[in-house]
């Protein structure tokens, strides 16, 4: 299977890469895709001799040019788009989507226009066009293969009982900060230390937010056509389960491993078959204790707006994913507080202007409205 992989220099990315090379029969790369990490791209370029690879930043593209050795025959393109251009246009059997935020949106849209398989990791495009990007993939008869160990968990449960499902209950791991009650004067540091999943920057922050939770419990109403009362969420720290499935009769099934994404990276690849595992099993003596309770979201107020979001439904999914990431890298750039980006997310919600979610043009005008609104609010509450 010839896979394209958009955002290879992430941590998706570099863990899909690594799969590849353990199973050399199975999978090669024709397409590689990056940011701005033009080393990183260089070396896979290097390992697996894609036909094409593309970098956005025109920096890097030029430093990608002058480094790269004479002999490889890998076309180098570039620029914001290329992501969705290498999705549109390169030879792939599978593209592996898991570039950061609404830039997977496109190149989501051009893969499933071509009927090619999707494995995605990138699951702020479900987020804020869900409906334009199932409908899709209902057209194309494609399952959207998700990188996201809850919805990989949800999918193995349901397999061919999705008639019957009753509840699905996601689990979290509650973030670096469960149990507090006082989030204020939390530093970048504290929230880039999480505790069972090591992760890009965006996500680990959403998570330390309980805003992943809550975009999963988007991304699952969409990809598992679930009602928002069907979809629960139980923090459980261990994260050694991914999610639980409960159907009509009360009988409720898990899915179990390790925490750690190669196997749900690997099953998004192999599906509905499965290879050998090469990382590491479950040994269940040695974690003695799983445990569960509720998410506190009065301290976690993010998980709540998602919910809000989800069941107003039109452009407020997209725009508190817009909303979201215009806060977070206000954050991560040090002019927010920490407690500041439920505050900003929970104003674009009261004032967003609700359009309709079956254009593609509305997902983006409500995506660049929000952020608007989010950059006012962050101009007034700016740290520095
Ligand atoms: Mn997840």
């Amino acid at each position: 299977m010839n896979l394209a992989v958009i955002g290879s220099t992430g941590s998706i990315g570099k863990q899909t890469l690594e799969i590849v090379r353990k199973f050399p029969e199975q999978y090669s790369v024709t397409a590689l895709c990056a940011r701005k990490d033009w080393e990183t791209l260089l070396g896979q370029i290097l390992t697996f001799k894609p036909q094409t690879a593309a970098v956005a930043d025109e920096k890097s593209y030029e430093e990608l040019k002058k480094n790269i050795p004479s002999g490889i025959n890998t076309k180098i393109i570039c620029g914001n788009d290329s992501s969705a251009l290498i999705a549109g246009e390169a030879q792939y059997d599978l593209a592996v989507i898991s570039t950061v935020g609404i830039s997977g949106l496109n190149p989501v849209i051009n893969a499933l226009a071509r009927g090619k398989q999707i494995a995605l990791a990138t699951k702020e495009a479900l987020v804020a066009a869900g409906k334009i990007v199932m409908n899709l993939a209902r057209e194309k008869n494609i399952t959207i293969r998700p990188i996201d160990s809850e919805h990989s968990a949800i999918l193995q449960c349901i397999r061919n009982e999705k008639k019957y499902l009753e509840k699905i209950i996601l689990t979290s791991s509650g973030g670096p900060f469960r149990g507090k009650k006082n989030l204020s004067g939390i530093t970048k540091e504290q929230v880039l230390a999480h505790p069972t999943w090591k992760m890009g920057n965006k996500i680990t922050v959403d998570s330390a937010t309980l805003m992943n939770k809550g975009f999963e419990v988007i991304e699952a109403a969409f990809l598992f056509e679930a009602q928002p009362s069907q979809i629960e969420v139980v923090v459980h720290p261990q994260s050694i389960i991914h999610s639980l499935v409960e159907f009509y009769d009360g009988s409720v099934l898990a899915q179990l491993s390790p925490p750690d994404m190669r196997l749900a990276i690997q099953y998004a690849l192999s599906m509905p078959h499965r290879i050998p595992n090469k990382w590491s099993t479950l040994n269940l003596a040695q974690i003695g204790t799983l445990t569960f309770e509720n998410p506190d979201t009065a301290t976690f107020p993010c998980l709540n707006y998602a919910y809000e979001a989800l069941r107003i439904g039109k452009t407020m999914p997209a725009a508190i994913n817009g909303a979201n990431e215009e806060a977070v890298n206000a954050f991560l750039d040090d002019e927010i507080e920490f407690t500041q980006i439920p505050v900003i997310i929970e104003t674009v919600l009261q004032k967003h202007n609700l359009l309709d979610e079956n254009s593609l043009d509305n997902i983006l005008e409500a995506d660049s409205e929000s952020r608007r609104i989010a950059r006012e609010e962050i101009n007034k509450n700016r740290v520095k």
